[in-house]
């Protein structure tokens, strides 16, 4: 597994450095339907993506909320 080898295009095996940039391609060179995060706008190109972000969020909300009292 490479450094880039996460953000690989699947349609046409092109890499970027990050997964913003991979969902941008998608969606522009590939026409490809992307799932939105409803809280920070976030775009996934794969549901089970989604779902895990929003899990990660959930975690830090929770985290930042023991901080704080
Ligand atoms: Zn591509
Ligand atoms: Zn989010």
């Amino acid at each position: 597994m490479g450094l880039f080898s996460k953000h690989e295009c699947e349609e046409c095996r092109a890499r970027f450095k990050s997964y913003d940039e991979l969902v941008s391609h998608a969606q522009q060179a590939h026409k490809r339907h992307v799932v939105k995060c409803a809280s920070c706008g976030k775009l996934f190109l794969h549901e089970k993506d989604r779902l895990h972000h929003v899990k990660e969020e959930k975690e830090h909300k929770v985290d930042e909320r023991r901080h704080r009292f």
